[in-house]
């Protein structure tokens, strides 16, 4: 390839997401990856695929997170059969238990604003939630059922994106950095790099929680790192497969292990583990599971979540300069997302047809005055 249509910046599931879609709609890409970082979100996160356990009765992107999360039902095997990965993805159901009075209320009329929209979701009595959950807590008073919601294994799922982002002529090319976007006469040329200038048609940036130190953007990106600390222990002998999410955290199974989150912290580019971090985590993991209290702690790690001012991505073109496009920002639900930004990205581009309003995910919210 002499020089791409576009290029990504950004080898994460998003970069990845979207390079696969906009290759599957005939154009010629290329995802750049530094690598390097400390703290890439997509390496750190639970995997869960949680519209209904994430949202409130307020949330605009809710129509798009839903899609979001059906589009695996059909992707993954497809991806599995074509790359031979295994995503593992899990679709039996999310709960959000409630563990007061208050937290009951609003847990029950959440559901029943879900029902309205037309959504699957119901109220488990805790002898229902026991029967999927024998381990749980006794102060439980009962849960959400999500009966759609679900997991994947995101590393899998990144992987499978990768190869066939590849299979359809991406060329991946990793331990370069973007430093610079190139503009010339309001459209974009290409990117400078640490190891040279590459040309394209189009940039898309994808860069994670890193995407507004990328020099050269036309004004400030609302894109800033929110730390989420992460635990594994032993998955309790016995215990059925189960994603149990409280206010504070989750916990869900991944082999043998329980995975346990997450800190909300805001302390810069920095994805340390530290000891209170592990306290908060653990604690969350007690109070669903008490039986965690004994349990060996197996690993621990932190990322970075790519967050914006109010919780939802920035998807779509830059208001004034050509050629330029965002597709990060997706804080706690970058994975949901990942495959359907991917497909916005795609009918974008190609201006094709969408089914969906885009304007909470507009770029220029941030900057109209
Ligand atoms: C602890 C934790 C738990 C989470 N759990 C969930 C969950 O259960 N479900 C869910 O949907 N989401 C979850 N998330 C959120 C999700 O992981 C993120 O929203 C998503 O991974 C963001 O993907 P990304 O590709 O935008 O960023 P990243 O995965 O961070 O990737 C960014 C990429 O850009 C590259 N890069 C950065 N700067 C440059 C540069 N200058 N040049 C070239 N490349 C560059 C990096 O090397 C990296 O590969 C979780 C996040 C965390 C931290």
């Amino acid at each position: 390839m002499s020089h791409p249509d576009i290029v990504v910046i950004g080898g994460g599931i998003i970069g990845a997401a979207v390079a696969r879609s906009l290759a599957l709609a005939g154009l010629t890409v290329e995802i750049i990856d530094s690598g390097t970082e400390q703290g890439i979100a997509t390496q750190a996160s639970a995997g869960m695929l949680a519209p209904l356990a994430e949202t409130d009765t307020e949330d605009p992107v809710l129509g798009i997170s839903v899609r979001g999360r059906d589009i695996y039902t059909e992707l993954v095997p497809q991806l599995e059969e074509e790359t031979g990965v295994d995503i593992g993805l899990w679709c039996e159901g999310i709960m959000k238990v409630a563990f007061s009075e208050a937290d009951e209320d609003a847990t029950r009329s959440l559901i029943a604003w879900q029902r309205q929209q037309g959504l699957n979701s119901e109220w488990l009595v805790p002898g229902e939630l026991r029967e999927r959950c024998p381990g749980i807590s006794d102060e439980v008073r009962g849960a959400l059922l999500a009966p759609e919601d679900g997991a994947l294994d995101p590393l899998s799922l990144l992987e499978a994106l990768l190869v066939s982002a590849a299979n359809l002529g991406t060329r991946i090319t990793r331990g370069v950095r973007a430093e610079r976007l190139q503009i010339e006469e309001g459209h974009v040329t290409g990117v400078e790099t640490d190891r040279g200038a590459h040309q394209a048609g189009a940039v898309v940036l994808a860069a994670g929680a890193w995407s507004g130190r990328l020099g050269g953007l036309p004004r400030p990106l609302s894109v800033e790192p929110v730390r989420g600390q992460m635990l594994a222990f032993d998955w309790p002998a016995d215990e059925p497969a189960a994603i149990v999410y409280t206010g504070k955290g989750y916990a869900l199974k991944r082999g043998a292990e329980m995975v346990v989150g997450s800190t909300m912290e805001h302390t810069g580019y920095d994805a340390s583990v530290t000891p209170d971090g592990i306290e908060e985590v653990t604690r969350t993991a007690a109070q669903l599971y008490p039986a965690v209290a004994e349990a060996t702690l197996r690993r621990s790690w932190a990322g970075l979540r790519p967050a914006t001012p109010d919780g939802r991505p920035i998807v779509g073109k830059d208001p004034d300069v050509g050629g330029l496009w965002y597709a990060t920002g997706h804080g706690r639900n970058g994975i949901l997302l990942a495959a359907i930004t991917g497909e916005i990205i795609a009918n974008l581009l190609t201006e094709d047809s969408l089914e969906f309003d885009l304007g909470p995910l507009d770029p220029g919210r941030f900057w109209q005055s």
